[in-house]
């Protein structure tokens, strides 16, 4: 790197604290001992990626082996970009300022569809080449992971090798693999990724697979390359997770970033299983970390970060086991040590006066529920289990306890609904405006806020929900109309989202491999940064999705046929097919299903890994 050139270029761009690099806690390491370096690139703004608690763990776990340094690589503002393409300045590392272009493995990890140009972004100004079929032996092995890896076929040609599932013991052992296929002479770029395929479980060789395609557009079949190949990837989950590897030493930011606080990660997976969620899907099973692990931990972290606040996450903090101990725990140390605890993502179901009191982050910010749909039959159609009394019961506490503004979240366009459930929605604010002066002991120093947030249903890979049309952007459009028209109280505020990127979002969820090839077009016509409004061209898309002959009604607003053949089936997530087609039917007749601790429904998750593991 060249330093004098790129601290006078660090005078003229936004935010320079992006590029700097030294922060406390990076690992630096001796390229003596060095055997395999391998780049971990957060495809957005750095202030993004170092929030990203999947990053921390893989950086740190990789960190842990003597002969690997993994160094992180966060994708440049467009001002930085337009300086490095000027300057030929290449994408660098942000521990050495070495080239990424000089790495054994460049990882990206794929949070969301609309990063994918920001992939072809990075390699680009990395100076590696876009398609995999165009790297040389002097390439980097370019691998991909993450939630977005459960239909990694967009974006297939770009990619060497996908990590499914949890990284923790995958990542550690395709390294192992790397350096002993280097140290043996047997490495090559095919001979790795063959080995990798074949003989670690949890990779997937896009390479190694034909896929043939029927007359009608939909997939024929996954033609592996030989015997060896398996037909299908199984995700990686993390043996033990209570004593699996969690940074305690993160690094610390320099500048602001999107969550500047403790992030403990108290258990993975989800009892839940509402319809449309992805992640309640493929995070199971569900994995707890015991109170002693976790508040073990939060001293650790609290020691080597300073940072003032705990957020507990997970997917769903209420439903932890012991949450009870765990924050009456928490809160005896937190309180003395002035450090308050957020608990993100709570149930209107469990919202109680004893868990308001304890936790600071309910007690100080807004309330924010997510009924997601407007009326009980349309809630029992996504099984979110959660009923107009406990959002009444769940918004009375907070008014005794003094609040006056409350967010709700819903979606529209989800299967089986009607004009009532949308309706229903303002129905279900105003009844909170209600309760409100229904509370006497309220504070009547301001009058009630509710914020309806609502955003538009894409229908997602392993989700009971999967084969579903999305709503045409005109239906939704009717629909956000629909519900500003019946929301006559100046007291809801309503704000929905632009059912343009779930659009483009729904393409890419439920895409295939020729999307790769729009992909590309997009990227080259300019489009990168497409999560930021300011950035995001939903002509220039709809112009190259037509240009490279592809029909976005056939991924995104199409009822894909139940016995078709699915991009994503390719992988095993655990969860089965047929489960999830169990659950789309008991979606149709509006019934709820049990959460998996009032009794197990066989959605395969517990057929993962050895010993038996949920029913928690
Ligand atoms: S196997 Fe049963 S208990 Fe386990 S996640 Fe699936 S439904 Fe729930």
């Amino acid at each position: 790197m060249d330093y004098k050139k790129y601290s006078q270029i660090l005078k003229h761009v936004t935010k320079p604290g992006r590029y700097t690099g030294g922060e406390i806690g990076q690992v630096i390491k001796n390229k003596e001992d060095i055997r395999c370096r391998f780049a971990f690139c957060f495809p957005d703004t750095y202030e993004i990626g170092m929030s990203n608690l999947g990053v921390r763990i893989l950086y740190g776990v990789l960190n842990e082996m003597p002969d690997v340094w993994c160094e992180r690589v966060y994708a440049p503002w467009t001002d930085m970009a337009e300086y490095m393409r000027k300057h030929s300045i290449p994408l660098t590392a942000h521990e050495s300022g070495d080239k990424v272009a000089d790495f054994d493995i460049v990882g990206f990890t794929l949070q969301y569809e609309l990063c994918y140009t920001n992939v072809l972004y990075m390699l680009d100004l990395a100076g590696i080449p876009l398609l995999a079929s165009e790297r040389g032996e002097d390439c980097p092995i370019i691998i991909g992971g993450g939630p977005c890896t459960y239909n990694a076929e967009p974006v297939a040609d770009f990619f060497d090798i996908f990590s499914i599932g949890e990284g923790e013991e995958a990542l550690p052992e395709l390294c192992r693999l790397y350096i002993k296929m280097k140290s043996d002479g047997t490495y090559t770029r095919s001979k790795f990724l063959y080995e990798a395929a074949t003989t670690l479980e949890g990779f997937y060789v896009p390479s190694l697979y034909k896929v043939e395609y029927k007359a009608d557009g939909t997939i024929k079949s996954y033609i592996p390359a030989d015997e060896k190949v398996p037909a299908k990837i199984k995700k990686r989950i993390v043996d033990d997770f209570d004593t699996s590897y969690y940074p305690t030493k993160p690094v610390m930011p320099f500048i602001e970033t999107v969550h500047d606080r403790i992030m403990l990660e108290v258990y993975r997976g989800c009892i839940r299983g509402c319809r449309f969620c992805q992640a309640g899907m493929v995070y199971r099973p569900v994995r707890d970390r015991t109170v002693p692990t976790l508040c073990c931990q939060a001293k650790e972290l609290y020691e080597n970060t300073g940072y003032d606040e705990i957020s507990l996450t997970s997917l769903s903090i209420s439903d932890y086991s012991d949450i009870d101990e765990l924050t009456n725990t928490l809160v005896e140390w937190s309180d003395a040590n002035m450090v308050s605890l957020s608990l993100p993502s709570l149930r209107v179901d469990s919202f109680t006066k004893e868990l308001m009191d304890k936790v600071s982050s309910v007690r100080t910010s807004g309330l924010t529920f997510a009924p997601e749909a407007g009326t009980q039959r349309l809630r029992d159609a996504i099984n979110k289990n959660v009923y107009e009394e406990d959002l009444m019961r769940a918004v009375r506490v907070a008014f005794e306890a003094g609040k006056n503004s409350v967010k709700l979240y819903f979606m529209i366009g989800l299967p089986t609904e009607t004009d009532e459930d949308i309706i229903g929605i303002a129905k279900l604010a105003k009844a909170v405006i209600d309760e409100y002066y229904k509370t006497p002991n309220r504070n009547k120093k301001r009058p009630p806020q509710v914020t309806i947030s609502v955003a538009c249903f894409v229908p997602k890979p392993f989700t009971p929900f999967q084969w579903e049309a999305q709503n045409t952007r005109e239906e939704l459009a009717r629909k956000q109309q629909l519900l500003g028209d019946n929301i006559t109280d100046s007291r809801i505020r309503y704000t929905f989202h632009d059912s343009r990127t779930s659009h483009i979002e729904a393409v890419f969820a439920r895409g295939d491999r020729r999307l790769s090839a729009a992909i590309l077009e997009a990227y080259r016509r300019g489009s990168c940064f497409d999560a930021w409004d300011e950035h995001f061209d939903y002509d220039r898309w709809l112009s190259v999705f037509a240009d490279t002959g592809i029909d976005v009604a056939f991924y995104a607003n199409r009822e894909l046929g139940e016995d078709e053949v699915l991009p994503w089936d390719i992988i095993d997530c655990g969860v089965k097919k047929e489960f999830l087609l169990r659950e789309r039917r008991r979606a149709y007749e509006s019934k709820p299903s049990p959460n998996c601790r009032e009794g197990c429904l066989g959605c395969g998750a517990n057929s993962l890994g050895g010993m038996r593991r949920c029913c928690p």
